[in-house]
């Protein structure tokens, strides 16, 4: 039988507001534990919680990002939970009327494929604190950093069929939100959490099947084994005849498997009721109007722009517009040489090369991008040639503070070599130095024209202009 994948996605983003939703400590990410908070955040009796008006901002913003309807009047409730890193007891969050509503988040998977998710609703919520359990023996220190830290969790309808869509999705809520400024959206630390409903059904049927819950997965290569472990073994289980129980499960990265944690629980288990401390929300439309009117250019619309003004491919216009560091490196470079084809040509070469080998994060690039222009310039004009320009570009991008391409350059004499007879002489001796080489392209083997070169370049330092080398050499074969 033929089997389909159905999953809808809860997703958690802390939201990188200054300070907290209901308090002024700070929301920064570390820091010794317990340091970070207050009797608010922490539910000491008697305190009372203020809204920081920062975090509806950027909830909103997000919403409208997201195509949903923004509710003009909204309102906190409180889900009361006992868990040892909520003091508190509850957790203010919204059930009844959140803030957004039917939304639509539209994606072009890895394939090329077009898909569009709907959104169910996005709320707003105050995260819990951290529990971290001791290595040696059964202690469990609950550090309260972050506990009220801002967060919108974004619920989708169950529209995904295939994992792709799902890496699609949660790279383009990263993105969209990268460029509003209002989160990093790391998976690694934790501000951007992924929960996978999943559920299989024969292909064709109408009805869902019984679904499971996968929780905070904290990266996208653990969400793809996740999503394959889990769906395997709901298909097995139906296959032998058995059923799947509802049940919210944890993927273990280590084990490859999921386990179950607890059977579903249901909003009934919260005893949810109205946050009694806080007013009810109200958002007006001259404020919508202002959000949409400072609403930056998101990755889709920047992906065409360059290719239709800049003539990209579309599939290097959509990593590059896809995280707002690089469209910006690429932007700033681009405005200042003019020239779109070169510098895509050393982003989609060498920086994507220390991104996927080397971990390198778009954020954490500091290359210049004056010093990028300048470089290009240098290549273009010859004063480098391009295996020398690899070992510039490489020095220039991982460079500690200033760095001048110029003086580089200079400093490690690395100027193109273009001196004809100073070429010529070294053939001659390559060829001299090398009678065996010499009988091979003399039986017809000319493959061996790229040993000659190789030998050419070498002698002068890599810095030879491929092309001259290249005549040179033709010249003096044929003499042969
Ligand atoms: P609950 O109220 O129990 O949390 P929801 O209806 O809000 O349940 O759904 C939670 C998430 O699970 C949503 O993202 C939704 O898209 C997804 N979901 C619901 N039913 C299924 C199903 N049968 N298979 C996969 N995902 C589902
Ligand atoms: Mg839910
Ligand atoms: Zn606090």
């Amino acid at each position: 039988m033929e089997w389909e994948i159905v999953m809808g996605l809860e997703v958690h983003v802390e939201l990188a507001t200054k300070t907290k939703i209901f308090c002024a400590c700070t929301t920064e990410f570390g820091g010794a534990p317990n340091t970070h908070c207050c009797p608010v955040c922490t539910g000491m009796p008697g305190t009372l919680p203020v809204l920081n008006r920062q975090v509806v901002e950027y909830a909103v913003r997000a919403g409208l990002a997201l195509n949903c309807g923004i509710n003009r009047y909204n309102k906190f409730d409180r889900k009361n939970y006992f868990y040892p890193d909520l003091p508190k007891a509850y957790q203010i969050s919204q059930l009844y009327l959140p803030f957004a509503h039917d939304g639509r988040v539209d994606l072009k998977t890895k394939s090329g494929r077009d898909v569009s998710i709907r959104i169910h609703e996005i709320h707003m919520e105050e995260d819990a604190g951290k529990l971290v359990h001791s290595l040696f023996g059964d202690t469990t220190y609950p550090d309260y950093n972050r506990c009220g830290v801002p967060l919108i969790e974004i619920v989708s309808e169950p529209d995904f069929r295939e994992t792709e869509e799902v890496i699609a999705y949660l790279n383009k809520l990263k993105s969209t939100f990268e460029y509003l400024g209002i989160s990093d959206c790391k998976m690694e630390e934790g501000s951007m959490r992924a929960d996978v409903n999943l559920s299989v059904r024969p292909k064709g049927a109408a009805e869902f099947g019984t679904r499971t819950e996968m929780k905070n997965i904290n990266s996208l290569k653990a969400i793809e084994r996740a999503i394959a472990y889990e769906s395997k073994r709901q298909i097995a289980l139906i296959e032998a005849g058995e059923r799947v129980v509802q049940e919210t499960r944890r993927w273990d990265e280590n084990k490859e498997k999921t386990f179950a944690m607890r059977s579903k629980e249901n909003a009934q288990d919260y005893r949810y009721f109205p946050e009694p401390d806080i007013p009810p929300v109200s958002i007006t439309d001259e404020e919508i109007a202002h959000y949409i009117e400072i609403c930056p250019e998101f990755a889709d619309a920047k992906a065409d722009r360059y290719v239709a003004e800049l003539g990209l491919a579309r599939e290097d216009a959509q990593i590059i517009a896809g995280s707002k560091y690089l469209a910006k490196l690429f932007e700033e470079t681009n405005a200042a040489v003019n020239d779109p084809a070169e510098v895509r040509y050393w982003m989609m070469t060498q920086i994507m090369y220390f991104m996927n080998e080397r971990g390198v994060q778009p954020e954490k690039i500091t290359l210049d991008p004056a010093q990028f222009a300048k470089f290009i310039e240098i290549v273009k004009a010859g004063r480098i040639n391009r295996q020398i320009g690899k070992q510039v570009f490489e020095a220039m991008f991982f460079a500690e503070g200033a760095f001048d391409v110029e003086q580089y350059i200079k400093e490690h004499d690395l100027e193109q070599v273009d001196d004809k007879s100073l070429i010529e002489e070294t053939v001659a001796a390559v060829i001299a130095a090398n009678p065996k080489a010499v009988e091979q392209y003399r039986s017809g083997q000319t493959k061996i024209t790229g040993f000659f070169v190789g030998q050419t370049m070498k002698q002068l330092k890599g810095k030879a202009n491929p092309a001259t080398v290249n005549a040179v050499l033709a010249e003096a074969l044929k003499k042969l």
